[in-house]
């Protein structure tokens, strides 16, 4: 007899991790997968954040922490988000999790009560909708093809606030899709939140750094809904620090009371030694975040001219983050042996299984008719993921 929750009944396990266990596995058996499911930086944490660490160990930050994190660290994203992106706020407006991941599920969970709407544009990151789950609110998707560049207008934000919506979560540059909201983009967005004060946003800016056409634009610039976002944001992609688990959540003082509050009963503070490390990444040298960065613009390039000459694929040119996610439905109702490739899961695990290229499929980000690829790994394996994925692809008939 099934008897657990109806909470955890009704979530869904992640499929980025869960196809990114599924590559481990068959390579564990001796197959020669390339994995493009998960996406995290292949660099190392650059050595002056990993010495702040090893210091931090000798100076004996062994015990608990203040839930929010140390006053240090938060200072530091103070400082980070007044210089970056021109933003006041104060160290009690910030607290720290155990990864951007933490943050969004805390900053959904203080403020969805069950039945609200959280409105969260698709293609969306696999997390969201089932956070907003587990806080009994109800997903509300607005969707946004291909030929939007997987953006969502304000005219459609418009259409989907009810008098039940209570957030819209906006992540921008955007996992799974790479696209980038521009600030007349934003603005247009912020315009129409004005009109409703009920609305908060959350803004997952988990990707700033990975930007490839400029300076990352946060919907918290505009005053009339200032008040209302909540940012997220964190160490892990710009510094390559997926391991170490620090993220931030930074808005208005109740909220992240609340966070704390939260946070104080199920977690405490997030890990004493890499809270030290964070505190390295923001306030030591930044060129090493900008060498990663032209490292992914130039694998951006890359993958899109190659994934651009493969028959059948549709392609957007991804601006941001380090993710492409290409249309494949011209390939449903493909066959190849007895194998009838219906959608885009039985896609991945086509590509997986005949193509040994670990991919993600689109389903899971709200977008069923395309597929992800993470391009954060080296040139090599993405030449020869696409050549496997081509010859894979034009066996389908
Ligand atoms: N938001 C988005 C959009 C992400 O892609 C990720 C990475 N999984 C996260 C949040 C979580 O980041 P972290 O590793 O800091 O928990
Ligand atoms: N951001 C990564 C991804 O989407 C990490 C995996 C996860 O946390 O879901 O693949």
């Amino acid at each position: 007899m099934n008897q657990l929750s109806n909470r955890l009944n009704s979530l869904s396990p992640s499929a980025t991790l869960a196809m990114s266990q599924k590559s481990a596995e068959l390579k564990a058996q001796g197959v020669d997968v390339i994995n493009l499911s998960v996406g995290e930086p292949d660099f190392n944490t650059p050595d002056h954040i990993k010495e702040a660490a090893k210091r931090a160990i000798d100076d004996n930050y062994s015990r608990y922490s203040p839930v929010p994190g140390y006053p240090d660290l938060r200072n530091a994203i103070v400082k980070k988000l007044k210089n970056e992106n021109g933003l006041d706020f104060t160290a009690a407006q910030i607290s720290c999790g155990n990864g951007a991941k933490q943050c969004v599920c805390n900053a959904v969970l203080v403020l969805v009560n069950p039945g609200d709407e959280v409105i969260v544009p698709a293609p969306y990151w696999v997390s969201y909708t089932e956070m907003v789950k587990l806080a009994e609110g109800t997903p509300v998707i607005v969707h946004a093809g291909i030929e939007q560049d997987f953006k969502i207008t304000p005219a459609q934000l418009e259409a989907a606030i009810t008098p039940k919506s209570k957030a819209l979560i906006l992540c921008s540059p955007s996992n799974p899709t790479g696209s980038v909201y521009s600030k007349e983009e934003l603005a247009g967005l912020a315009a129409v939140l004005a009109k409703h004060p009920q609305v908060f946003v959350i803004a997952d800016e988990i990707y700033e750094h990975i930007n490839y056409v400029g300076k990352h634009e946060s919907i918290a610039q505009f005053a009339e809904i200032r008040d209302r976002v909540v940012i997220i944001n964190g160490v892990s992609k710009a510094y390559a620090m997926t391991g170490w688990r620090i993220g931030f959540v930074a808005g208005a003082e109740w909220i992240v009371k609340a966070v704390n509050k939260l946070q104080g009963q199920y977690t405490s503070g997030p890990c004493s030694v890499s809270q030290k490390a964070a505190e390295a990444a923001y306030n030591g040298p930044q060129e090493p975040v900008e060498e990663m960065r032209q490292a992914f613009e130039r694998r951006r390039d890359l993958i899109v001219k190659l994934t651009k000459e493969v028959p059948g694929l549709e392609v957007n040119v991804p601006d941001g983050a380090f993710y492409l996610f290409p249309k494949c439905s011209s390939f449903f109702g493909k066959s190849f042996g007895s194998r009838r490739i219906n959608n885009a899961d039985d896609l991945a695990m086509y590509l997986l299984e005949e193509g040994h290229v670990a991919c993600v499929s689109g389903a899971a980000f709200g977008d069923p008719n395309c597929f992800r690829m993470s391009y954060a790994t080296s040139d090599e394996n993405i030449v020869e993921a696409i050549r496997r994925i081509k010859e894979a692809l034009e066996k389908l008939k």
